[in-house]
């Protein structure tokens, strides 16, 4: 496995995670890759979906299994903009998927050893290779513009709340 392979699927990540951003969610990208094929991909969409396990790998994971149309996903590699969450990194362990390539590392809710290390962990019935660093700077700034446009929408929005009420008679 190449650094370009990698760079080009975190890449194709990027732009699931942007698609997640132009519907007003936080900007996370997956796509679960089979022999230099795309077999699922996902993008976080808990918010439209009413579904707190909407998270891009989820998604990815889901596809790839009607794929395969098996549970078990060996022989695929994940890459994700974002490093998995605990519930993330479960369906991962669940899946059997052989890599994991990950971006930006997420210290508050990291499962693939910021927060906790539940890949890592040694007593897992299945141990995932697990990498990080591509294109992390990307990654992580598509999150950061993100936050700050947010919070820039919310200030806009008080201001213009304090601005009718203050022209109310
Ligand atoms: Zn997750």
């Amino acid at each position: 496995m190449s650094e370009t392979s990698d760079e080009y699927w975190m890449r194709y990540a990027l732009q699931l995670a942007h698609r997640a951003r132009e519907q007003g969610e936080v900007p996370v990208g997956a796509v679960l890759v089979q022999h230099d094929q795309v077999i699922g991909e996902g993008w976080n969409r808990p918010i439209e979906q009413h579904d707190p396990t909407a998270h891009a790998e989820m998604m990815a994971l889901r596809q790839g299994g009607k794929v395969l149309e098996n549970y078990r996903l060996l022989d695929t590699t994940l890459y994700v903009t974002l490093e998995p969450c605990i519930m993330c990194a479960g369906a991962i362990v669940h899946s059997r998927i052989g890599r994991l390539v990950f971006g930006a590392r997420d210290e508050k809710t990291g499962a693939a050893g910021s927060l906790v290390d539940i890949l890592g962990h040694p007593g897992m019935n299945h141990q995932v290779r697990v990498e990080h660093g591509v294109l992390a700077e990307e990654c992580a700034a598509t999150l950061s513009d993100f936050f700050r446009m947010r919070r820039a929408q919310k200030r806009a929005q008080r201001q213009a709340l304090r601005a009718a009420q203050a022209n109310q008679p």
